[in-house]
């Protein structure tokens, strides 16, 4: 049997406003370094358009731009990240955005053994962040993307999740980009800043 190449985890957050980019990098970044995009926006939008229990409860919350509540947020990632893809990384897109999610997330990731190897924050400036968003409701309908929601939702994420930054900045696992710009030139600031602090190269190169 040929034995499987071994590879270093690698276990990131991607933390940003609304619009700032982080779905169009989560995915990119997850193809480059070979593991998981677990976006708990995405898990919920799914379980809203499929109607679950679960979608029905994180609806109103989701449309009014408010963060569901973490009751309903954290089982959902505890169970994602014990699936066996994640087991040798993960890239986690919209968690934690709460300080409750940050010691939920320190757990599960202790119930592992595992720790975080890096956080990656994209700063945007909020009102390019709301014009991306504006254009994005016109084109693709997101149900919280009208204007007075986006504000709301920027509200939300300098109250409730910039101040998580700080967290991971004493912990010295920060990683600042900046996130206006092209798309590539944003993933290659990524991961050159990443790969400056020992992160693997692609697993093709
Ligand atoms: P954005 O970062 O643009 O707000 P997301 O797709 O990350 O978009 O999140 C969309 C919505 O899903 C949020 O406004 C919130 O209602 C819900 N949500 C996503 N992740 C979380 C989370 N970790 N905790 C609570 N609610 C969340």
């Amino acid at each position: 049997m040929t034995p499987v190449q071994e590879r270093p985890a690698s276990r990131l957050l991607l933390i940003g406003p609304p619009g700032a980019g982080k779905g169009t990098q989560a995915a990119r970044l997850a193809e480059y370094y070979g593991i998981p995009a677990i976006s708990t926006g995405d898990i919920f939008r799914s379980n809203v358009k499929n109607e679950t229990e679960l979608g029905l409860k994180a609806k109103a919350y989701m449309d009014a731009g408010d963060n569901v509540p973490d009751s309903l947020t954290n089982d959902l990632v505890r169970d994602r990240l014990s699936e066996v893809d994640a087991a040798g990384g993960f890239l986690l897109d919209g968690y934690p955005r709460t300080a409750d999610q940050v010691r939920e997330l320190d757990a599960i990731l202790l119930s592992h053994g595992h720790s975080l190897d890096a956080v990656v924050e994209i700063v945007a400036d909020p009102e390019v962040v709301i014009e991306r968003l504006r254009l994005r409701g016109q084109e693709q309908g997101r149900s919280d993307d009208s204007d007075s929601v986006v504000r709301h939702r920027l509200e939300v994420y300098r109250e409730q999740t910039e101040p998580i930054i700080d967290i991971y900045g004493a912990r010295g696992l920060l990683v600042e980009v900046n996130g206006i710009g092209e798309i590539d030139e944003v993933t290659e600031r990524i991961t050159s800043a990443l790969s400056e602090r020992g992160f693997p190269q692609p697993m093709s190169a």
